[in-house]
């Protein structure tokens, strides 16, 4: 029995690209969130991928990342990392090329002594309070760091994927209020930001799940398709139940199919019965509990068994597993699980 496929569509990803470049306007440089494996997708495949389609600055988290990242890349693209330079990092920064986003005053204390000269890039905290230098310490520090030339001046906004939120215009006032007049290029949208419009586009978009077809880019290409076999099917008779907890009872005749996928693979507990898969155009509701390795699928109303059903793909995308799971886009790309076989096309 084959395994579920996972099919990443690359010329999705690129497309989704170029949608963001052309919404992050002319003269503004679009780069790339590839942290936590590409959002899951495999960093090496999305980042050389995205480096032929034309970015040429990618985001990681973490300095191992960057390695990583910088194996799969070679020489070129710069590497930013968000948790900047931390205690240990300095030997693969150096060797990497990594360009750490310091944020602490002690961050820039140990790259300035251990790496003088060396490239960097600043992260300042307008408001989420999660990362950043606040605007005390910039002021105390920026004369320094800025006489050593930032590669980039950036922060994060708390609220992008509501574009009515009152916190947005507040942080993007903070972030002139820190950065108008520097030389420096600075950048404060991901994703929503860049769909905020150009007031806060500044140098450098940075956007992550939009490229990966995750909201808030409601207009995004699916990148992620997910085909699972079915194992085996059976007639259950009224009164009988399916699955853990006998939680579904057949009140008709029905058919099920047992599909090869479940929680181990990011297929959440959570998202149940709210949950459909499809033959073709037909949606399959789940019947009883996603287990460790198999759903349980009501196909009582198909004409012909397939020999799969689709998980994720253009009838549904990761938004609307979210949905049912009551999680965001982001979780379920990052939790697909490393049992499938992957493809890219
Ligand atoms: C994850 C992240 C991004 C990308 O965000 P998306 O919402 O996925 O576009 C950009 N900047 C920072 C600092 C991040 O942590």
């Amino acid at each position: 029995m084959a395994n579920a496929t996972l099919t990443i569509d690359l010329g999705a990803l690129s497309d989704n690209w170029r949608s963001l470049d052309a919404a992050s306007g002319d003269g503004v440089e679009t780069g790339a969130v590839v942290k936590a494996n590409a959002y899951g997708l495999g960093l090496a495949r999305v980042a050389r991928s995205l480096s032929e389609t034309g970015v040429r600055s990618f985001f990681v988290a973490e300095v191992q990342e960057g390695v990583a990242l910088r194996r799969a890349l070679g020489d070129g693209p710069q590497i930013f990392v968000f948790s900047g330079h931390m205690d240990g990092d300095t030997d693969a920064i150096r060797k990497f090329e990594l360009v750490p986003l310091l944020n602490s005053i002690e961050q820039m204390t140990r790259h300035f002594e251990a790496l003088s000269g060396s490239p960097f890039g600043v992260q300042l905290d307008t408001g989420m309070n999660r990362l950043g230098l606040e605007p005390a310490e910039w002021d105390a520090a920026r004369r320094i760091v800025l006489g050593q030339g930032p590669k980039l001046v950036m922060s994060h906004l708390a609220c992008a994927d509501e574009p009515d939120d009152p916190m947005n215009a507040r942080q993007l006032q903070a972030f002139h209020d820190m950065t108008d007049g520097i030389d420096a290029p600075r950048s404060l949208a991901a994703t929503g930001g860049i769909l905020l419009g150009s007031d806060y586009h500044f140098d450098m978009t940075r956007p992550g799940v939009g490229l990966y077809g995750g909201l808030p880019f409601a207009d995004a290409k699916p990148v992620v398709h997910l085909r699972v076999p079915i194992i085996q099917t059976r007639d259950v008779a009224p009164g009988e139940a399916v699955g853990y907890g006998a939680s579904w009872l057949a009140d008709e005749p029905a058919r099920i199919a047992t599909v090869q996928a479940g929680y181990a693979d990011g297929l959440i507990r959570l998202m149940g019965d709210r949950t459909v898969m499809f033959a073709g155009d037909i949606p399959c509701p789940l019947a009883g509990r996603v287990s460790m390795d198999m759903l349980t699928v009501d196909i009582t109303h198909l004409d012909e068994v397939p020999d799969h059903l689709v998980m994720l793909g253009t009838q549904q995308g990761v938004d609307d597993l979210a949905d049912a799971a009551r999680t965001i886009g982001y979780e379920i790309l990052t939790s697909l699980g490393s049992r499938y076989d992957r493809s890219y096309i």
